[in-house]
């Protein structure tokens, strides 16, 4: 069978045009599919005859509300979606003043395994494909009847381990046919594949990339992030420069703060050092509490001190708002199958 959604215009032409069909006829259906029809009965401008004989050939991936939690704090909302084969992943809806922002998964679980991250304690099961990335958006779009502005690839899964799906998936919602959800408003965040990262500069997308760096230098990371172990810290950063050079884009370093670990101002002073003169900044995260994790939240004297030492020695500093943080839906807290342990509703 093959999977409709995720095939671009210029695939769906030749697909149609096998079947006989004018090339208008792929841009109608590409249309319908990225309006979120589920089934290509509802596809009402395409002849019975035609939506019978692509029932056939092929299938329409969709995400199926498995479960749906809204924070008491703020409008944040956490889905669990399923797919076809009734694997399922967490996404994460944010109500901005801008508007909504869609915190995607990328794959079913994660290979990774960073030690302060559940999404990495549960192992890895399989990648996503770009259908089921537009799924959980337009899963999200109807339920909340909503139009969804920003995309945060930062849900479960490495999305540079899931490369071409990724890429496909950025090129099919960017297509002013479909979602046309623009480059600069999507954000791709990656743990540090260092080959990857050079492939995704060539490509010159302007997305926003944010690299989960996390420590100043490799004895820290690689304590907490066994990647480090494969491509170090120095290797990441003169990656992340040459993404700088071809895109002209700024990085966006997350650096989740945990206590005891890697927030000392010693560890703020290397971290200016090596970010020293690149166009970027620094996003600081209080390490959200994840079960079967040991780590604990920096305390906020300490968030601030190290803030200073970055902003003090010329780095641009952010603190993260947590959202979601009461149904587990802040960085890092996303599960496969978690069980509801709130409000649950629809
Ligand atoms: N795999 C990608 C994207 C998904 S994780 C990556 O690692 O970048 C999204 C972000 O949440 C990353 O910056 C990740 O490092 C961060 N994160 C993971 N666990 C966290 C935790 N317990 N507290 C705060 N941030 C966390
Ligand atoms: Fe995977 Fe990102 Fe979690 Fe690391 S932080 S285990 S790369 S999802």
């Amino acid at each position: 069978m093959i999977d409709i959604k995720s095939l671009t215009l210029p695939e769906l032409e030749e697909e149609l045009s096998i079947m006989g069909q004018p090339s208008y006829r792929a841009g109608q259906i590409f249309k319908w599919l990225h309006s979120g029809v589920k089934s290509f009965d509802e596809m009402t401008n395409i002849s019975k005859e035609l939506r019978k004989k692509l029932d056939i050939k092929c299938y329409i991936s969709s995400a199926t509300i498995e479960k749906k939690l809204i924070s008491d704090y703020d409008d944040t909302v956490k889905y669990l979606f399923s797919f076809r084969d009734g694997e399922t992943v967490e996404s994460v809806l944010m109500k901005y003043h801008h508007g909504y922002t869609s915190c995607i998964s990328t794959q079913a679980g994660c290979k990774m395994g960073c030690t302060f991250c559940a999404t990495g304690m549960g192992g890895f099961v399989r990648d996503l494909t770009a259908s089921e990335m537009l799924a959980q958006l337009q899963a999200e779009q109807e339920d909340g009847n909503i139009r969804i502005s920003n995309i945060v690839l930062m849900g479960m899964g490495e999305p540079l381990d899931n490369f071409d799906n990724v890429i496909r998936f950025l090129r099919l919602v960017s297509d002013d046919k479909g979602m046309n959800i623009g480059m600069r408003h999507i954000s791709l965040s990656t743990c540090g594949i260092v080959p990857r990262i050079y492939e995704l500069a060539d490509l010159k997308l302007q997305i926003t990339l944010s690299v989960s760096l996390h420590a100043p230098n490799d004895l820290i990371r690689s304590r907490t992030m066994p990647v480090n172990k494969r491509w170090g810290t120095d290797e990441l950063l003169e990656a992340c420069r040459y993404y700088i050079k071809m895109t002209n884009r700024r990085i966006s370093f997350e650096y989740a703060m945990i206590d005891n670990v890697n927030d000392t101002d010693a560890c703020a002073r290397e971290l200016a050092k090596k970010l020293r003169g690149m166009l970027a900044h620094v996003n600081l995260i209080p390490v959200n509490t994840v079960s079967g994790s040991e780590y604990t939240k920096s305390k906020a004297e300490r968030l601030r001190a190290f803030s200073e030492v970055l902003e003090k020695n010329g780095i641009a500093v952010t603190v993260r708002r947590t959202l979601g943080s009461d149904i587990n839906a802040s960085c890092g807290q996303l599960r496969r199958g978690e069980k509801p342990i709130k409000r649950v509703v629809g």
